[in-house]
C-alpha cells in the first residue's frame, strides 16, 4: 500500500501540516519564555526604583525625585507591555485563567478612574455612576479592561479635555460607557479594532505608541464573563467604548 503514488502523497501532506503546526507552537513558547524572562529584571529595577525614591524624597532632593517619578512611570509602561504579550500569549494557549468572586462594580469603577487620573494632567476623567450593585466575575481581569479603555481614550483624544466615564445598573446586568472626544474610528476600521495586533493606520494614527493587544485582550476576557463589548464612534469626532457584563457571569446576557 506505502507503494502506492497517492498514498505517499498523503502521508507526505500530512508530515508537512505536523511540522507547520509544531513550528507554531515553538513559535508561541518561545514568545512566553521570553515575555516571563523580561519581567524577573524589570521587576527587580521598578523595585530599586521605589528604594531609590523614598531615600530621595526623605532627603528632599525633589530634582532627583522627580527623574525617579518618571522613570517609574516609564517602567509601568514597561510592565504593561510584557503583561500584555503574555495575556495574548496566554490566550492562545487556552491557559488565560479567572479568578470570579462577587464586587461592587461601583468600587471598581471608582478605583481605576482615580488610579488613571493621576496619571494625567491634561484631562479630566469625569465619573458618573448608577445605583452600585455586585457583580460575580474576575474583579482584576475587568479592571484590566477598564483600564484599557480609559488609558485609550486619553491617548487618543490629546486636544480635548474631557473623558466620560458613565455606568448604567440594570436588574440583570450591568453597563459602563467610556466616552472621548478624540480622533474618532472610521465605519470600517471599528470592525477591525478589537482583533490581535491590529492598530488604524493612517497620518494621525502614527504618532499614538501601542501593540495593538489592548482591544483583542479586553474582547476575550469580556467574552469569558459572557459580556458584550463594543464601540461607537464618529472619526475626528470622538469614540465611546462600551461593555455590558451580567451580574453573574454563569448566566450569561441574551
Ligand atoms: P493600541 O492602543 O496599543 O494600538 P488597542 O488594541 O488598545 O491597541 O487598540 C487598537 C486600535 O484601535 C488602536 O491602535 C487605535 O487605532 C484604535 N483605538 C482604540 N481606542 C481608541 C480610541 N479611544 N479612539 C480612537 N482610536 C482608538
Amino acid at each position: 500500500l506505502l507503494q502506492d503514488q497517492s498514498v505517499k502523497g498523503i502521508v507526505v501532506n500530512f508530515r508537512n501540516i505536523t511540522e507547520r503546526v509544531l513550528l507554531e507552537r515553538q513559535k508561541d513558547d518561545f514568545v512566553s519564555i521570553a515575555t516571563h524572562e523580561l519581567k524577573t529584571p524589570v521587576t527587580s529595577i521598578k523595585a530599586y526604583a521605589q528604594i531609590l525614591l523614598k531615600r530621595l524624597n526623605k532627603e528632599g532632593n525633589t530634582a532627583a525625585a522627580t527623574m525617579i517619578t518618571k522613570m517609574d512611570g516609564q517602567l509601568n509602561k514597561l510592565v504593561s507591555l510584557i503583561g500584555d504579550l503574555l495575556d495574548v500569549t496566554k490566550i492562545e494557549s487556552g491557559r488565560l485563567q479567572m479568578h470570579e468572586d462577587f464586587y461592587s462594580f461601583n468600587d471598581l469603577t471608582r478605583e481605576i478612574t482615580e488610579e488613571l487620573q493621576r496619571t494625567t494632567d491634561d484631562h479630566q476623567v469625569i465619573l458618573r455612576l448608577d445605583n452600585d450593585i455586585e457583580i460575580y466575575g474576575d474583579r482584576e481581569r475587568v479592571g484590566q479592561v477598564l483600564t484599557n479603555l480609559i488609558t485609550n481614550a486619553i491617548k487618543y483624544s490629546p486636544s480635548s479635555k474631557d473623558i466620560f466615564v458613565t455606568t448604567y445598573s440594570h436588574r440583570e446586568s450591568v453597563t459602563v460607557h467610556v466616552k472621548d472626544s478624540g480622533i474618532g474610528i472610521s465605519k470600517e476600521n471599528q470592525q477591525n479594532v478589537f482583533e490581535r495586533f491590529y492598530r488604524v493606520s493612517g497620518p494621525e494614527n502614527q504618532s499614538f505608541p501601542g501593540l495593538g493587544l489592548g482591544l483583542f485582550i479586553s474582547k476575550e476576557i469580556i467574552n469569558r464573563q459572557g459580556g458584550k463589548i463594543w464601540v461607537e464612534s464618529v472619526k475626528d469626532q470622538g469614540s465611546t467604548f462600551c461593555l455590558s457584563l451580567s451580574i453573574d457571569y454563569r448566566k450569561p446576557l441574551a
